[in-house]
């Protein structure tokens, strides 16, 4: 029975949906890419905060939004509401998570657009599956790195003379700077091409619960980037 329970919660996370201390109420955490929402798409989470939840929202230290205190009863009336809204739920568990992204394009220090990045690196890698552990991704349009990459799975940053990528950073009880590659990605396809490579990688070599960091340091960053020298 507590193993039941254990993997609902666990397939609860993995859909957006988090069980609160209180039993009976969720935190329903809805996808936001880089960090932007419309206006349409503010009020109609508005509403539905006020509809199921108690009026109130949270931004999260990921750019994510969350609507706390909503009953089970209404999970299902809620992500249908979400969803005429053009809006869903946040995936959790081993996949990749909602992509972090600074507001370069429109920057004065922006050399490239990290939002357009971010959409297309979420259209890109954002449905991928068998992964090894989460995979946070962040975007930064230059080097003053507000966005933080350093401190993702992979993060990428523009620069003067193309987009920089980092592998394998993470914070939380074990922090790791990530390590910068090499190579630059000369343009956006260069760095689907790059992220999809990575993933691959990680699938291939990570073992179970291994952040990527974990596993470039057990098998060898020299792996990864030889199993990306053919995409230049
Ligand atoms: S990282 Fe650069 S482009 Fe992005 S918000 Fe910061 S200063 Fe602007």
């Amino acid at each position: 029975m507590a193993a039941d329970i254990v993997m609902d919660v666990k397939a609860l996370k993995a859909s957006g949906i988090i069980p609160q201390k209180d039993r009976e109420l969720y935190t329903i955490r809805v996808q936001v890419v880089g960090g932007h929402l419309t206006s349409a798409h503010l009020a109609a989470l508005a509403a539905i905060a006020e509809k199921y939840g108690r009026g109130r929202v949270h931004l999260t230290t990921r750019q994510g939004m969350e609507i706390p205190d909503v009953h089970g009863r209404d999970l299902e009336a809620l992500r249908r509401d979400l969803a005429a809204a053009g809006l869903r739920l946040a995936p959790g568990g081993n996949r990749v998570r909602g992509i972090v992204a600074c507001p370069g394009g429109h920057c004065r220090c922006g050399l490239i657009d990290p939002q357009v990045l971010a959409r297309k690196l979420s259209e890109s890698i954002g449905s991928r599956e068998g992964l090894p552990h989460k995979f946070k991704v962040s975007i930064t349009g230059c080097p003053n790195s507000c966005a933080k990459p350093q401190e993702n799975d992979l993060g990428v940053m523009g620069t003067k003379d193309g987009l920089a990528v980092f592998v394998g950073g993470r914070v939380g009880k074990h922090p790791r700077w990530a390590d910068r590659l090499p190579v630059l990605a000369k343009d956006d396809e260069m760095l689907l091409r790059m992220a999809n490579a990575v993933i691959d990688w990680y699938i291939a070599n990570g073992a179970t619960k291994e952040r990527l960091g974990a596993t470039i340091e057990r098998v060898g960053l020299a792996s990864l980037e030889k199993s990306l020298a053919s995409l230049g």
